[in-house]
Formats: C-alpha cells, sequence, structure tokens
C-alpha cells in the first residue's frame, strides 16, 4: 500500500436550480398573477473527518468531484428540491487549502466538517417579485452557479515522536523493532520513500506513535533527495527523535547534517525537544560508546538526552523510551490548550470575496444593508433619480440582496438603509 499524502482536486458545488416564469391560469381569468416557485439551492461541497479513512488515496482516482444542482421552480409556486450536500470523508489530520496555500479547513478531529465549495442558490420565481414598481413581474432569476474550486489536500501525520536522521542509521530497523509496522529495510539510502507510522506500548497506559522521517542528506531542504517532501510531517510531532550511526565517519558532523537540514526548513522544528540515539552500539567497546555521547553532549544542546542502543537487539531501547514518554507529556502539558473549534470551521475566504459580503438587519421597520461593495454602491447613487436608484435595485438583485428583502418579508413602502448613515436610504 502506498501511502498518499498530498493530493489535488477540483470540487465543484451543485449550481441553484432556475426559478420559474409562469403566470396562474384560472378558470375565468384572463391573466392570472405571477406564480412561478423558486429554483432549489444546490448541493455544498464538505470534508469529513473520520477515523475510517487512513489515506487520501481515494482522490487518486477521482480528481473532479461534482455535487448535484438543485431542480428549476414550478409553477404554482412550486419550489424545486435542494439537492443534497456531498460528504467526503478524508482521514482525520487533513488539511485543505487553496492553490495559493490559503488554508481553507484543518480537520483534526473525528466528525469535524467544512464546506469547502458552496452550493448556487436557487433563483427566485417570477411570484417572487410583485411589487408597486412591478405589478405582473415577468422575471425570475437564474439560479446561481455553485462554487469550483481548485483544492490541495494534505495529510499531515500527528505522531507523537518524528524520527530523523541520515540514511542507514537504523529508523526503520527500529520502527520494526518497536512496533506492528513494517517498514522497508535496506542497505542503501531512500529504502524508506514513504512515511510510517508505528505504535509503540511503553507500558500498560501509555502508548506513542512513531513516524519514520525518510533518510535526509544535505541539502534535502532545497529540494535535493526524498527527505524535504516529507519533513513537513515532523511539523506537529512533539518530540524529535534523532538517530545516528555509531559507525559514521564523524558523528557530530552526522548530527549536525541533520540539524543543519532541520533549520534550513523550519527553524520551529529546531526547537522540538530532542532525543538522540546513538544507533549500533551492540558489537562496540564501552569506552568507545561513552567518548561517542561525549562528543554529542559537547555538539548537542544542554541537557539533550543520549542514548547508546541497538535497534537491531533491541539494547538500551526500554530507558530510551521511558524518556520519550516523559518528554512527550511535558510536551503535551506545555502545549497551549487548542481553541474550540466550531462544528463546521468558517470557509477562509480571500479579501475579494469579503468585498462582496452583506448582511440585512431589520430594525423596526428599516430593513439595513450593510457590506463593503453595497455600500460603496450606494455612496455612489443618487437617490432623487430614478434611473440612480433603479440601478442600487439592479446590483442589488445581482448581489442577491434583493431576494434576501425579500426573504425577510419586505412590503412596498418600507425602508432600506445601507451602512450607518441615515441618509442613504431608497424606499421599496
Ligand atoms: P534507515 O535508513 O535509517 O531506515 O536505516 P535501516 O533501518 O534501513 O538500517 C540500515 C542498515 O543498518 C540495515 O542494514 C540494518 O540492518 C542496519 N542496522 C540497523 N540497526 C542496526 C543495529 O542496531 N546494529 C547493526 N549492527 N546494524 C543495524
Ligand atoms: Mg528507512
Amino acid at each position: 500500500m502506498s501511502f498518499v499524502d498530498r493530493v489535488q482536486i477540483t470540487v465543484v458545488a451543485g449550481n441553484g436550480g432556475n426559478g420559474r416564469m409562469s403566470f396562474r391560469h384560472e378558470k375565468f381569468i384572463n391573466k392570472g398573477g405571477p406564480d412561478g416557485g423558486d429554483g432549489g439551492n444546490g448541493g455544498d461541497i464538505i470534508l469529513l473527518a473520520s477515523r475510517n479513512q487512513n489515506t487520501l488515496s481515494t482522490f487518486r482516482y477521482r480528481k473532479i468531484i461534482e455535487a448535484e444542482s438543485g431542480q428549476p421552480g414550478g409553477q404554482s409556486r412550486k419550489h424545486g428540491r435542494s439537492a443534497p450536500d456531498l460528504l467526503l470523508a478524508v482521514p482525520v489530520g487533513t488539511a485543505a487549502t487553496t492553490l495559493t496555500n490559503e488554508v481553507i479547513a484543518d480537520l483534526t478531529e473525528d466528525g469535524q466538517q467544512a464546506i469547502i465549495a458552496k452550493g448556487g442558490r436557487g433563483g427566485y420565481g417570477n411570484a417572487h417579485f410583485v411589487s408597486s414598481r412591478r405589478q405582473a413581474p415577468k422575471i425570475a432569476e437564474k439560479g446561481e452557479p455553485g462554487e469550483t474550486q481548485e483544492i490541495k489536500l494534505e495529510l499531515k501525520m500527528i505522531a507523537d515522536v518524528g524520527l530523523i536522521g541520515l540514511p542507514n542509521a537504523g529508523k526503520s530497523t527500529l520502527l520494526n523493532k518497536l512496533s506492528n509496522a513494517h517498514p522497508e529495510v535496506g542497505d542503501y539510502p531512500f529504502t524508506t520513500l514513504t512515511p510510517h507510522l508505528g505504535v509503540t506500548d511503553i507500558d500498560n497506559t501509555t502508548s506513542i506513535l512513531i513516524a519514520d522521517i525518510p533518510g535526509l542528506i544535505k541539502g534535502a531542504s532545497t529540494g535535493k533527495g526524498l527527505g524535504h517532501d516529507f519533513l513537513r510531517h515532523v511539523e506537529r510531532t512533539s518530540v524529535i527523535l534523532h538517530m545516528i550511526d555509531a559507525y559514521s565517519p564523524d558523528i557530530v558532523t552526522a548530527y549536525l547534517e541533520i540539524k543543519t537540514e532541520l533549520e534550513a526548513y523550519k527553524s520551529e522544528l529546531i526547537n522540538r525537544p530532542e532525543i538522540v540515539a546513538i544507533n549500533k552500539v551492540e558489537g562496540l567497546d564501552s569506552e568507545i560508546v561513552d567518548d561517542l555521547i561525549k562528543q554529542l553532549q559537547n555538539a548537542a544542546p544542554k541537557a539533550t538526552p543520549i542514548f547508546a542502543i541497538s535497534a537491531q537487539t533491541g539494547y538500551g531501547l526500554r530507558p530510551m523510551l521511558y524518556t520519550i514518554k516523559e518528554t512527550i507529556q511535558k510536551a503535551i502539558a506545555n502545549k497551549p490548550k487548542a481553541p474550540i473549534v466550531p462544528a463546521v470551521p468558517v470557509l477562509t475566504i480571500s479579501d475579494s470575496q469579503r468585498q462582496n459580503e452583506w448582511q440585512v438587519i431589520v430594525k423596526g421597520k428599516k430593513f439595513i444593508v450593510s457590506g463593503v461593495k453595497i455600500e460603496q454602491f450606494a455612496k455612489r447613487t443618487d437617490f432623487n433619480s430614478v434611473s440612480g436608484t433603479d440601478r442600487l435595485f439592479d446590483i442589488m438583485k445581482k448581489m442577491g440582496i434583493l431576494n434576501e428583502l425579500n426573504r425577510q418579508n419586505i412590503k412596498v413602502g418600507q425602508t432600506i438603509q445601507f451602512g450607518t448613515d441615515p441618509k442613504s436610504k431608497l424606499t421599496y
């Protein structure tokens, strides 16, 4: 099974159904009033974090995802059916971003949801547009198109321990020894092409999740080698376990090479609690081992725990695991509490979209419309000129504000105020 950790998909929310234009046909009445119904809303596309998903691999084969459209409105004010929302199950830990890396959603808990493409609103049928100005309206709205978004999904493993080290340090061997995960083991660099997770029970109450990060080489952070692409997997680990081959030509150089890479990739990683493991010591004299430890003590930050182990024989693993456990617990205790995430995280929207946002609040008999763009238009409107106010009505219609006013039961003769200026107003 290959581990898919990043996919790009196109999501297309459903279109709103068109509003209907029709007139009542009644016996003895030549021309009845307008009775065209509203279109139904298009389906949203929603990400749903699920414990039952482990990979993003389903999206390998499903790059374009479309939700259903709403049905058009019918005669006799019949509403078109709204389309169901389309739920896409993704693993817990999946982040969704735009192609320009704006974060849309970061799903860290089972059951969390995020709307990634909004369905279009259904258009109003002509039955909605009865006013003193339009007694027998021959207009019905088209449904809004659903949003189309290009989205990157990224699965960041949330592991407690990120296992790092030069190729052949023995990372895969250690994970293999410690857990029931079976990463490839080989004698050559880059056998581990994909990250692997392993679960290790430390005692009856504690188990830790270890992520094996593929071998780093000098320059990995600038794109050379394979390690770089997976380095971001360590981003959220509480502890870094840095493995070093005891047989490295120069153990300090080997240690610093990885540290430099971490720094180059993302400076905050360098501040993660680190535990150093000198591996493959099973055949070495204790004086040699002591000397290696001393060399690293001088090179590593003060108080960095350093262990001599053998991933192969299991020598030294117990005490190291206890220190790992303690370090994780300390790191968790020090972490700022995660903010409470709403069930449906708010979609991040770009500034241009924000400009288009508006809202309608009813205050007494006044309908107050606020929003950057619509208030700007209102400011440019000559309220004494019919063509000016007509234009503003048209803009409000295009922006969907008229729909909302209707929805809030605005009556002919009532006042629409724009923003906080009481002089900026229209009569409906
Ligand atoms: P990785 O690249 O860090 O994942 O390293 P591997 O786990 O693939 O190990 C590289 C080589 O080192 C393999 O041939 C392993 O058998 C060997 N190796 C790993 N751990 C030990 C150890 O504790 N002692 C000895 N002698 N060899 C080891
Ligand atoms: Mg490996």
